[in-house]
């Protein structure tokens, strides 16, 4: 069986990268990778399901086991990527998602050189204040925390192998797929179909 694909997927707070990915993970040859995290469940939030929500205690363990493929901390949480089911997902021959900020994604395009990067833009700042708004999940303070966090985590998105812009959430989840058949048909993983074809000749 062929290994899966892992794909770093980024996006500020707020750009609708959850719709997107409900949508993506209709499709089963994808599994969105379940992340370790020190901030406060929100209200509709399910431990085991959107987070493991854990102690600082905790997450620190997890650290010093080598539990995580990578961690970082954003707006004073930790968040972090459980390191045994990203490789068997990727074993089992599943798309691997992680739904990552920029300074772990960075970490892992180091460790995984192979890995495909893609980042989500909102329309622009303003529409994304907006949004984050509307959700009504987050204080004032940490909205504007949320907003200055997006802005230069945006002038990263240039070292991505490719950005997608969530205005209109069909179209964005399109581009998503057309990226993912382009990429399946890079040469690079290619080598079995192009002997197969040889033999047969
Ligand atoms: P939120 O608090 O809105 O759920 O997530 C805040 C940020 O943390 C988002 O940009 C999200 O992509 C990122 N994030 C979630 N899980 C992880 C993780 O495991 N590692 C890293 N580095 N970032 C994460």
């Amino acid at each position: 069986m062929n290994k899966g694909r892992l794909i770093v997927l980024s996006a500020p707070s707020g750009c609708g990268k959850g719709t997107m990915l409900e949508q993506i993970l209709k499709d089963e040859s994808f599994f969105c990778s379940i992340s370790a995290t020190t901030r406060a469940p929100r209200e509709n939030e399910i431990d085991g399901k959107n987070y493991y929500f854990i102690s600082r205690e905790e997450f620190r363990k997890l650290i010093a086991e080598n539990g995580v493929l990578e961690y970082a901390e954003y707006c004073g949480n930790y968040y972090g990527t459980p390191l045994k089911p990203v490789n068997e997902m990727l074993e089992n021959g599943k798309n691997v998602i992680l739904e990552i900020e920029v300074k772990g994604a960075m970490k892992v395009k180091k460790l995984r050189p192979d890995t495909l990067m893609i980042f989500i833009l909102p329309p622009s700042v303003a529409e994304l204040r907006r949004r984050l708004n509307k959700r009504g999940t987050e204080s004032a303070e940490v909205i504007e925390a949320r907003v200055a966090e997006a802005a230069s985590e945006i002038k990263i998105a240039s070292q991505y192998d490719y950005v997608i812009v969530n205005d209109a959430l069909e179209v964005a989840v399109n581009d998503f797929k057309a990226i993912i058949k382009a990429e399946s048909m890079k040469t690079e993983f290619a080598g079995e179909l192009i002997d197969e074809v040889i033999k047969n000749a």
